[in-house]
């Protein structure tokens, strides 16, 4: 998609900080992070928005759910269990939708933020 900045980030015309990639989703971090962790997990194919998610896309965004925990681990804000059994650390996953959901880059992705929950809230 012309002057899209992320499928732009995709073709490589411009850098991003690149976590994950694989033929259907890149991942990379946000240039202005909002927590410890923050990071971005596109897909490849360019769909401005969750609403314009179709039934054959479904297994697109499963692999983009799928993918958060793992990345998440691997970045350092992944949810363990203490002694006790109980969780400990986490993160949260957010999908900005539209402008009154907050969105501003039309191409969708899923904000995975993350780290101490003192320095996010
Ligand atoms: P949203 O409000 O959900 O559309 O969020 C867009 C996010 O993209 C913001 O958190 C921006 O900081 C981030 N962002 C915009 N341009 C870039 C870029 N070139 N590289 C990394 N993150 C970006
Ligand atoms: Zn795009």
């Amino acid at each position: 998609m012309e002057n899209c900045i992320f499928c732009k980030i995709v073709a490589k015309q411009i850098p991003s900080d690149a976590i994950y990639e694989d033929e259907d989703l890149l991942a990379f971090k946000d240039i202005h992070p909002a927590a410890p962790v923050h990071f971005l997990i596109i897909p490849k194919l360019h769909l401005a928005t969750l609403a314009d998610a179709k039934p054959e896309h479904a297994e697109l965004l499963g692999k983009m759910l799928e993918l958060a925990p793992k990345l998440a681990q691997q970045q350092g804000c992944g949810v363990t269990k203490n002694a006790d059994g109980g969780h400990i650390g986490g993160y949260k996953t957010l999908i900005n939708t539209g402008p009154d959901g907050g969105q501003e880059v039309y191409h969708l992705h899923m904000h995975v933020i993350g780290g101490s929950k003192r320095n996010r809230d």
